[in-house]
């Protein structure tokens, strides 16, 4: 485990956001330009803002930048990062990720989207595959919701929302049990997904949310903006109390121990 370091103090208000973007499709792909000429990162961005009404600061980070965008700083200053990457996790620096993973064992929330599956921040604090099943054909997508008091539903009008064209993920999702599932997705094609799913790791909350392929305007979609930015309200931390990291040996009991013991100290070793 990595070593114990304080949780920075958490402002009362606004939360601070920290939207990471790989942003790599936007400046290859036509398509894709045409869908999101400022980057899909913006969308994300005035999604959150406008269903925080004000009571947020939201950041944007790259990959390409140094650092990808995320220095000690960045990282000590973020509540919530959202996570979008698809054709460049593998360049993501070891060294960025295993901070990122500290941040949420610290208690930074964590809401990761569509492809963001592979990414190799999910793909650690998971410790599973995170494969799936996939396919493009610009089919209709219903997301059931099966937990309808949850935060993450909250604003829905009927039990599911639509969206017309998508790109398809279908089950076996490769993932630990979610501790609470949202979102279950049905696909005209015939496949299911648990597409809104979420986990505490340490002290940090995660939200996993399907939708989001670069060549559809999901992220314009009222119902996606909505859950996006209820996800980011759901994982911000709770508390700034830090969280022990290590495993400590506590020689000196709280209250007296009765027997009588000897530690052979190179079994410890
Ligand atoms: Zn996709």
């Amino acid at each position: 485990m990595p070593s114990s370091t304080p949780t920075p103090a958490r402002s009362a208000s606004p939360l601070r956001v920290t939207v990471w973007h790989e942003y790599r499709h936007e400046k290859k792909s036509k398509a894709v330009q045409e869908v999101y000429p400022d980057g899909m990162h913006t969308v994300m961005k005035s999604a959150i803002e406008e269903n925080f009404q004000g009571d947020v600061e939201v950041r944007i980070a790259t990959l390409d930048e140094p650092e990808h965008g995320l220095t000690d700083e960045v990282l000590a200053s973020t509540d919530v990062m959202t996570w979008w990457g698809h054709s460049a996790h593998h360049e993501v620096s070891d060294e960025t990720v295993e901070k990122v993973v500290r941040r949420v064992y610290e208690g930074m929330g964590l809401v990761v989207l569509h492809s963001g599956h592979y990414a190799k921040v999910f793909k650690r604090l998971m410790g599973t595959t995170c494969s799936l099943k996939w396919r493009e054909a610009a089919e209709r997508e219903r997301l059931w919701c099966v937990n309808p008091g949850h935060p993450i539903a909250d604003g829905m009008e009927k039990d599911y929302f639509e969206l017309d064209h998508t790109e398809m993920y279908g089950e076996l999702f490769d993932i630990p049990t979610p501790d609470e599932l949202v979102f279950v997705s049905w696909f005209e094609g015939g496949e299911v997904f648990r597409s809104g799913c979420c986990w505490t790791r340490g002290k940090g909350k995660i939200f996993y949310f399907r939708p989001g392929h670069e060549t559809f305007p999901i992220y314009f979609n009222k119902d996606v903006r909505r859950v996006l930015a209820n996800g980011v309200k759901h994982v911000a931390p709770r508390s700034s109390v830090p969280y022990t990291l290590k495993a400590p040996q506590i020689k000196v009991p709280l209250s007296p121990i009765g027997s009588k013991h000897e530690v052979d100290p190179s079994l410890h070793k």
